[in-house]
């Protein structure tokens, strides 16, 4: 499986998310799930506003390198603005896991280096595919969350992100 990560914590965050469900099919890719939204702490720097969460599955598997540079072109037309490492964002898009592929390269790790160890990653994860193992792990993403010592997220239901969630399952 190819799973995608979104995040935000500024500005209009459904909106943003809506948008990045959008922008990333229009650039070609086919999704064919999408997880709920969830409200996770901040993660990384804890003084800053709580995050939007969720995860989609790619349909198909893609050039690992030109994902990631579809995936950052997005943010930057969004109007990203990198100041600070793990800082407020107005969208995040990560590749959390493509097919059990180990990559080390200079711009891109696989499996993301710290999904297994945050419910931002693992909790719509979770939802999804409760069974995955990441990279091929021997624990299953629902085993990875129920260690986390902290719970630290919430549904966050929304009538806007139910509907992108009903137009990719009725177009899969
Ligand atoms: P984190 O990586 O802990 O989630 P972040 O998403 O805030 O933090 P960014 O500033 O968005 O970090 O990313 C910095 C760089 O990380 C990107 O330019 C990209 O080259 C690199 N990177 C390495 N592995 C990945 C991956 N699996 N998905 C997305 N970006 C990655
Ligand atoms: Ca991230
Ligand atoms: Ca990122």
């Amino acid at each position: 499986m190819i799973w995608i990560g979104l995040g935000t914590n500024q500005g209009d965050r459904v909106g943003y998310m809506v948008q990045a469900v959008q922008e990333i099919q229009k650039y070609g890719y086919h999704l064919c799930q999408l997880s709920s939204l969830y409200e996770t702490a901040p993660w990384g720097i804890e003084d800053q506003p709580s995050l939007l969460n969720a995860v989609a599955i790619l349909e198909k598997k893609e050039d690992p390198l030109v994902l990631l540079d579809d995936l950052l072109e997005i943010e930057k037309e969004m109007g990203r603005i990198r100041v600070q490492k793990w800082g407020p964002r107005i969208i995040d898009l990560d590749i959390i896991e493509l097919q059990g592929e180990k990559w080390d390269h200079p711009r891109l790790k696989l499996p993301h280096p710290f999904a297994h160890t945050r419910s931002l990653d693992l909790a719509p994860m979770a939802e999804l595919a409760p069974d995955y193992c990441l990279g091929k792990q021997e624990k299953t993403v629902q085993e990875w969350l129920k260690e986390l010592p902290e719970q630290s997220f919430t549904l966050h239901q929304d009538t806007s992100w139910a509907q992108a969630q009903r137009t990719i399952r009725n177009r899969s």
